[in-house]
């Protein structure tokens, strides 16, 4: 993965989720992460986003989520939205391959928002 390649995905990214919203939302940074845990993934921090967009456009949203975790080689076990706490507005879409410690914290949850904060798109449970 090449910074010229994440520059190229983030505004791809950016332009499909504008056209699918019909609105001047923004990609402010595409980060790729690894953490001390083991856990690692990719963070979009996003501005002009909502709950209700999420819940709306699930269906044609999720493939194009689907498309950049590909595109940047990572293989996602939760896909969720981080939301600025106590309001509707989502601050980050994030893409993480879960550590073993980590991972019961995800499995644990029950529906779509296991925390105040998240609202989850995708979590694969392990046999
Ligand atoms: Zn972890």
């Amino acid at each position: 993965m090449s910074a010229a390649e994440l520059l190229k995905n983030r505004s791809e990214f950016e332009d499909k989720i504008r056209k699918l919203l019909a609105r001047p939302v923004l990609l402010t940074e595409l980060d790729m992460f690894a953490l001390p845990c083991g856990c690692s993934g990719i963070t979009a921090n996003i501005r002009g986003l909502e709950v209700d967009d999420l819940d709306v456009f699930e269906a044609q949203l999720m493939p194009i989520l689907k498309e950049i975790a590909a595109n940047l080689s990572v293989k996602p076990s939760v896909t969720f939205a981080r939301l600025v706490p106590g309001s509707s507005i989502v601050a980050s879409l994030n893409w993480r391959t879960l550590c073993n410690r980590c991972y019961p914290e995800f499995a644990k949850g029950q529906g779509k928002t296991p925390r105040p904060d998240l609202y989850l798109l995708q979590f694969e449970k392990r046999k």
